[in-house]
């Protein structure tokens, strides 16, 4: 049988690859089963599909089922949106899909909507399929956030936490440095690369012991309650090459309402001690929140104004209410414009 797998929602910079596929693919352990990377006019030749959707990549994902004649799984963040359950998706798996795909592949389940519990040991994973990388390789440390913004899915989704341990991901830098020769940056996807400083501190201890820091570069997504210099140092000392955090608003009022759990204070001093030590910083804003009146937007507008030449703003998007935060309120993923702009 051969499973063609496929991230729905139009192509994506490294910064948003599906690695979520990859892993589905390389913890396939089902004999005569061939799983493969697909491209959307691929898709016809394969005997099973797996889909994965994010609330934008809905509406591509029951095109996709709707035209195709063979089973067609589907999985991802869109699978918090209860209204795609009973689309006509021969199963939709909630949550961490490796277990889940091994099970259906297996003919074990004939539930339309599956959930394995999280899995406990994700050290137990093997390394995820890539397919093809440039120079800028992604990786995936953990899954979910200690936090629990309002307008953020990762709780609901991921249900809390997990981390790779810090030799499980230098294992793995050693097998992407030997499988992609030419790859000089590695771009981590993680919700939040730092949110254990204890691994942080022995990543960074085994990172600098290894002379990686001549081998890669690196970029992540900090958080700006969490940021310290010494652990700005210790980025800077391993080759970050930039750091990015969520900054929202530049109004506490919005932060609060937002239960963003950090400050404007909290911004501003992880600005300075990046500028201090000379490490690039971006930061993402939001537009059009529930309840930003003029003087929030001013504020942050004002925030912008007043780092202008030393933070680099990477995204003012639009505030969308996707399913599984607070702010969801029954929008219908086939017929409202969930794409972030
Ligand atoms: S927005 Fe970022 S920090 Fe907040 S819960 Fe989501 S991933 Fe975590």
């Amino acid at each position: 049988m051969k499973v063609g797998l496929y991230m729905c929602g139009g192509e994506r910079p490294v910064s948003q690859f599906s690695l979520g596929l990859g892993y589905l693919a390389s913890n396939c352990a089902v004999e005569d089963v061939i799983i493969e990377m697909a491209s959307r006019s691929s898709l016809p030749g394969y005997d099973m599909i797996g889909l994965s959707a994010n609330a934008w990549g809905m509406k591509e994902a029951y095109d996709i089922m709707k035209t195709s004649n063979v089973p067609v799984i589907l999985g991802g963040q869109a699978t918090l949106w209860e209204g795609c359950r009973d689309l006509g998706f021969a199963h939709v798996v909630i949550g961490e899909g490796e277990e889940a795909l091994n099970k259906i592949l297996r003919k074990e389940v004939s539930a339309t909507v599956i959930e394995e519990k999280p899995m406990r040991d994700i050290d137990n994973l093997a390394f995820p399929m890539r397919g093809n990388c440039g120079k800028t390789v992604p990786v995936l440390t953990s899954r979910g956030c200690p936090y629990q913004c309002n307008f953020c899915s990762s709780k609901t989704y991921w249900h809390g936490v997990r981390f790779h341990s810090a030799e499980y991901f230098m294992k793995e830098v050693e097998y992407i440095a030997s499988q992609y020769p030419a790859a000089t940056e590695l771009y981590i996807l993680d919700d939040l690369f730092i949110a254990k400083p204890s691994r942080f501190s022995e990543i960074h201890g085994l990172w600098m012991k290894g002379g990686w820091s001549k081998r890669f570069t690196l970029e992540s997504f900090v958080r700006s309650n969490m940021f310290t210099e010494d652990i700005g140092k210790a980025m800077k000392e391993m080759g970050f090459r930039n750091i990015r955090f969520g900054a929202e608003s530049g109004s506490n009022r919005m932060l609060k309402l937002l239960n963003k759990q950090t400050t404007v204070e909290d911004h501003q001093r992880t600005i300075d001690i990046a500028c201090k030590l000379k490490l690039p910083v971006s930061a993402s804003f939001m537009h059009g929140l529930p309840g930003e009146a003029e003087e929030d937007r001013q504020a942050t507008k004002d925030f912008i104004a007043r780092n202008r030449g030393r933070l680099q703003v990477r995204g003012d998007y639009e505030f969308k209410a996707f399913p599984g935060t607070l702010y969801y309120s029954g929008e219908d993923l086939l017929k409202t414009d969930m794409r972030v702009r």
